[in-house]
């Protein structure tokens, strides 16, 4: 059996549109195995048995936009709205940190009240709290000036999905008022920055091809991001796409397979959305090339109001979470580890077991 395609891809780092296109229309042949052997391999070689910890808080489920797909769009009026305060926020990372983790990601909607002060103010509290951690900001589209504003207090890393890399697929996603061109010029922004930007698609959205996958791949290798997250699409009862059938995982899995093959020291978490489709969706995910988890931080009375999607849990306290973690790693022989885990690009500290 001859893999062209994945051969070409290994030793180049970069395929056409068409050869991605045909690529990706090959997840039902062998070459789906064949792509998850290598990954796996490729994220053993640069990282070792170590998955990374990234602890969220979702702190914030206001939100100023229309995603189609996504529960915390503004029109979800009988939605329950929360904006945690700098001490809540500071105790969420308080209890992560004493438990080992040594990365902060701050999420929210758009909320309109996050004034660059605000956020300053917290960054320096937290970066003065835990020196050796590491603030990863999602918090959607900003100016220029406020991402250097962030980056100043203290943030160094940046997430920011692209969602996908077709003009016309966004169009369909998003309300008129937000702008597929806005988007990429943050993440353009956040990389002049010097922030560790990560970009991201859903996978499986109403209307999605191969073609647009294959756009998407070839954004990705234009980009050349430090962190990506790519999980399948899962329908909310209160959107418009909540009749619509939800990403397939085994998609999902090859698409996480192939960004590891494009980007071998890629930072890529195995996402809570496949973990909701597939309750071995975090292994699944290392065994395809993750070498991410997010343990949400999040008080439970908040995070049952961050619902992104249908059935995302909001049941387990961190301490369950990072208990059953640690079983399900050690299972494939995987371990936690304690280390920020900088994109190799960027400084990295030594590791340590959690
Ligand atoms: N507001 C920030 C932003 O726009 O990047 C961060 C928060 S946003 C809720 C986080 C991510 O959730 C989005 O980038 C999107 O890909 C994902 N998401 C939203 N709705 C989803 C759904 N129905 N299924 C799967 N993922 C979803």
């Amino acid at each position: 059996m001859t893999f062209l395609l994945l051969d070409k891809l290994e030793t180049h780092k970069q395929l056409s549109f068409e050869e991605w296109r045909k690529l990706l229309s090959e997840l039902d042949s062998p070459t789906f195995d064949e792509a998850q052997k290598r990954a796996q391999r490729l994220a053993q070689e640069h990282f070792g048995l170590a998955i990374y910890l990234r602890g969220i808080v979702e702190f914030t489920n206001y939100c100023r936009n229309e995603c189609h797909y996504c529960g915390l769009q503004k029109s979800h009026r009988d939605l329950v709205r929360y904006r945690l305060s700098q001490e809540e926020i500071l105790a969420c990372c308080e209890k992560g940190h004493a438990l080992g983790l040594r990365t902060f990601v701050l999420q929210g909607g758009e909320d309109p009240k996050l004034s660059d002060e605000w956020l300053c103010q917290l960054i320096r509290r937290l970066t003065q709290r835990f020196p050796d951690s590491a603030i990863t900001l999602s918090l959607g589209e900003r100016s220029q000036a406020s991402y250097a504003a962030l980056f100043a207090a203290g943030a160094r890393r940046y997430l920011l999905r692209h969602e996908t890399a077709s003009h016309s697929l966004y169009r369909k996603l998003h309300s008129p008022k937000q702008s597929f061109f806005a988007r990429l010029n943050c993440l353009y922004n956040l990389k002049a920055l010097g922030y560790q930007t990560g970009v991201g698609m859903l996978i499986g959205p109403p209307g999605q091809t191969l073609e647009h996958l294959a756009q998407d791949f070839t954004f990705i290798q234009a980009f050349q991001p430090e962190m990506l997250g790519c999980g399948p699409f899962i329908p909310h009862q209160a959107t418009v796409f909540a009749g619509e059938k939800p990403g397939s995982v085994r998609l999902t899995l090859y698409a996480l397979s192939l960004c590891r093959l494009l980007l071998p020291e890629l930072l890529l978490p195995a996402t809570t959305a496949l973990r909701t489709q597939k309750a071995s969706g975090y292994l699944q995910g290392i065994l395809h090339g993750c070498n991410v988890i997010m343990p949400n931080l999040t008080p439970l009375a908040a995070q049952k109001h961050y619902q992104l999607y249908d059935g995302k849990d909001a049941t387990k306290t961190l301490e369950q979470s990072l208990e059953e973690l640690k079983t399900e790693v050690a299972s494939l022989g995987y371990h936690l580890t304690c280390d920020r885990g900088d994109h190799p690009r960027f400084v990295q500290n030594n590791e340590k077991r959690l």
